[in-house]
């Protein structure tokens, strides 16, 4: 008989996929995508979540009955909520109140709790995003708080899996690899590990939305979810990557919907993102090139958004392709 014992054990060993249409005329080198939304979760932070949890079993800070508290809305709070109901904890996550109901419903599903905070209140005030997870913390017994923006278990999973999966499956011929920057951890783990294997010759690119301070910018708002930050959090080392190229929301959004549409590929605005710093870092590169682009979670959270063509005209985006009605395609 063939399985797994729990869906934990399908977290990593994510595939490649090459690349046609999207690289056509603009790069000579292979492009491989690294499907992250093909973990149990639905993104690459399952591999953060089993690592961190692991560790904190094993340094202590997490005990039988335990709860793991946690601020946060998206793919880091599925993932724990994945792992944690494996292994028997209670996950209370504290939520932004702009926070879709779509996203509260999948924590809600996998078992969390979940805590929403009001948007319009300043950092420091009690009833804050921050304030309410570090009350939390304090109160419930036993809680543990994962911190995935100084949790070095975080880029140590995408140093000990990431990384060796990207060597192992290209046999040690990748050349780039380029991720998206959001707590850093995924370019930093990988990153480092593919530099060290290599003898530094893999370039590692970061790929950041315009605004964001990785690239250079003041922390000025941008769509694009999940990466960008408007501080420099721990779990970034910026000597990892070579270079970091800065991507707007437009840009990201318009390679979004065509990796769906022309690859098969439904993925979310990081993807489109960091497909397009890949294809700028690639531009000159040889047909022996092989560049390796991340893509940290798949296209169902966003079809409201992205896909959605009402959406992207109101915040001034062209829909790649006008969804027509029965009357013009009878025309
Ligand atoms: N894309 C999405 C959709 C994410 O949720 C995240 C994680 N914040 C990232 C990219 C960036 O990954 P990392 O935090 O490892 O830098």
């Amino acid at each position: 008989m063939q399985y797994v014992n729990s869906v934990v054990d399908l977290v990593g060993n994510t595939p490649l996929v090459r690349l046609h249409r999207v690289t056509e005329g603009v790069t000579r080198a292979t492009v491989l995508v690294k499907l992250e939304y093909l973990n149990p979760g639905g993104s690459a932070k399952d591999r953060i979540a089993a690592r961190i949890i692991e560790a904190a079993e094993r340094e202590g800070k997490l005990r039988p009955g335990g709860t793991i508290v946690e601020p946060t809305s998206g793919n880091t709070g599925v993932g724990l909520a994945l792992v944690a109901q494996q292994r028997g904890y209670r996950c209370v996550f504290v939520l932004p109140d702009k926070v879709g109901e779509d996203k509260r419903n999948v924590l809600t599903a996998y078992g969390a709790e979940i805590v929403v905070t009001p948007t319009a209140v300043a950092p420091d005030s009690p009833e804050s995003y921050y304030s309410v997870s570090d009350r939390l913390v304090r109160e419930i017994p036993g809680a543990f708080k994962p911190d995935q923006y100084s949790n070095p278990n975080g880029p140590r999973s995408h140093y000990e899996t990431t990384g060796p999966e990207i060597w192992r499956d290209t046999d040690g011929r990748v050349t780039h690899f380029v991720a998206g920057v959001g707590t850093g951890g995924t370019i930093t783990g990988a990153g480092r590990y593919l530099r060290e294997v290599s003898g530094d010759r893999v370039r590692i690119v970061g790929a950041d939305p315009e605004g964001s301070v990785y690239s250079g910018g003041t922390g000025r708002p941008y769509l694009v979810e999940g990466v960008g930050e408007d501080f420099w959090p721990s779990a970034y080392d910026p000597s990892v990557p070579h270079e970091v190229i800065a991507v707007s929301d437009a840009e990201s959004f318009a390679m979004t919907r065509r990796l769906a549409r022309e690859e098969g590929i439904l993925v979310g605005g990081s993807s489109g993102m960091a497909v397009v710093a890949a294809l700028r870092a690639a531009r000159d590169a040889s047909p022996d090139d092989v560049v390796v682009v991340l893509l940290p979670d798949g296209g169902r959270g966003y079809l409201g958004k992205i896909f959605n063509d009402t959406w992207m005209r109101s915040y001034g985006f062209s829909p790649a392709v006008e969804s027509h009605t029965v009357a013009d395609v009878l025309a």
